[in-house]
């Protein structure tokens, strides 16, 4: 019997897991990538819940582990730096996870560990996809045409393909209201192993994380944000450097690198949560069908786990393509719902604006962390977390 044919559009960490699985129960895979070659870079990632039993199952738990940023826990900060509040790093899912890793280095190991025979196209995206009762018929940019059982969308928040399958009564983007800044910048004497987090009136967030690399992972997140899409770099630094004006601690260090980091990534937070995830031949996977944004966390988990959960559904001999999408999607959308559904007030307590609401927050922060308080605190950072076990995959 012929081999089933996949096309993932996306080469990051739901369209590797994707394509890394398929590939394993049998399918030829093609993965398109938008970007000229693979895309390294990015920051801090974590992999969580049952994502690390995926991790496992891949042989790649002890790798991603080996390639961890180096944080040993996180604490809050005032303006002088002084630590205020220490949020609960151990076990598995704490603040500081047990499996902290770069982007780019989460994607890359999967990439290295990819069964042979996986086709790439770089440079290179979908322009028209044409769905039948046999297949799906994929046009690219470049004029390539590429016949497959099945196309997978793993583009990321900003999916373009996503709209030219889905309408937009099933697509539905949500403005959280946050811009976000991540930078790579160098390491200093007064810098630790501690994920450091200051929060500023106006709700302005400062973050410095550690790196395997010697240089350190910034971060600036302040909400009410800024239309910062389209806009080139430059533009954007001085929009936030404008936004940032008076905030102590780190924040003029930091502001001050980011003109010369060599990898800055800009979000400006958006939920995506779509009333179906598949249609036809035509599937979606991680945040491009359901980006839950650092605010619900988890993003690289749901999207590790969504490439096994698939490859698992469509391997089950007892259903066909249609009721494998199904059963895909009704066995991951809980674990996105329960992080998509932000609890009421938490943008106020994630992003005070007043004096009182600061020093209110501080007070919280504190009474979370006390000792009689931390198991339900450690609760809060736990995302991918299920009872039910991950569904066999037969023919491993
Ligand atoms: C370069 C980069 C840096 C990142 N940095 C951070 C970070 O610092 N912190 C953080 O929390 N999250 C970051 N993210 C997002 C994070 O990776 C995701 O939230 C999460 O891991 C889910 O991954 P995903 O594979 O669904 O989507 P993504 O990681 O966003 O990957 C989507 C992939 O699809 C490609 N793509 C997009 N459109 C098309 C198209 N039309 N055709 C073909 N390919 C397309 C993109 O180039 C990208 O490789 C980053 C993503 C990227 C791509």
């Amino acid at each position: 019997m012929q081999n089933r044919t996949a096309v993932v559009s996306g080469a990051s960490i739901a369209g590797l897991s994707t394509a890394y699985w398929l590939r394993r129960t049998g399918w030829d895979v093609t993965v398109i990538e938008r970007a000229p070659a693979f895309r390294d870079g990015g920051q801090n990632v974590d992999v969580r819940g049952v994502a690390r039993d995926v991790l496992r199952r891949m042989g790649l738990f002890d790798a991603v582990k080996a390639a961890n940023t180096t944080e040993t826990g996180t604490v809050l900060v005032d303006g002088r730096g002084v630590v205020t509040a220490e949020l609960p790093s151990d076990g598995a899912g704490g603040a500081t996870a047990e499996l902290e890793i770069l982007r780019g280095d989460l994607a890359r190991t999967v990439l290295d560990a990819l069964p042979a025979g996986v086709t790439f196209v770089y440079g290179d995206s979908v322009s028209a996809v044409d769905d039948d009762a046999d297949g799906v018929t994929l046009t690219t940019e470049a004029g390539r045409r590429l016949r497959a059982d099945l196309f997978v969308i793993a583009e990321g928040v900003r999916s373009r393909t996503r709209a030219t399958v889905f309408g937009e009564d099933v697509v539905d983007q949500r403005d959280l209201d946050v811009t976000m800044v991540f930078g790579t910048i160098p390491r200093t004497d007064r810098d630790d192993d501690r994920w450091r987090w200051h929060n500023a009136v106006r709700g302005r967030q400062v973050h410095l994380r550690p790196d395997p690399y010697g240089t350190i992972r910034a971060i600036l997140a302040y909400s009410p944000g800024d239309d910062v899409i389209g806009l080139s770099r430059e533009e954007t630094l001085a929009v936030v450097r404008r936004r940032y004006d008076g905030v102590g601690w780190e924040a003029p260090r930091i502001l001050d690198a980011l003109d010369t980091s060599p990898d800055v990534y800009i979000d400006q937070l958006q939920q995506v949560r779509m009333s179906t995830w598949h249609r036809g031949h035509v599937v979606m996977a991680g945040d491009a069908g359901w980006c839950v944004t650092p605010m619900g966390g988890g993003g690289a988990s749901l999207a590790l786990t969504a490439g096994y959960v698939l490859a698992a559904q469509l391997a089950d001999p007892t259903q066909d393509q249609e009721a494998a999408l199904a059963a895909y999607e009704s066995w991951m959308r809980p674990l996105v719902d329960d992080v998509q559904d932000l609890p009421r007030g938490l943008m106020a307590f994630a992003y005070p604006q007043s004096r009182l609401a600061l020093a209110l927050r501080g007070v919280v922060d504190r009474v979370l962390t006390s000792k009689p308080l931390r198991p339900l605190a450690a609760k809060l950072t736990q995302v991918a977390e299920t009872d039910r076990e991950l569904p066999v995959l037969v023919g491993r």
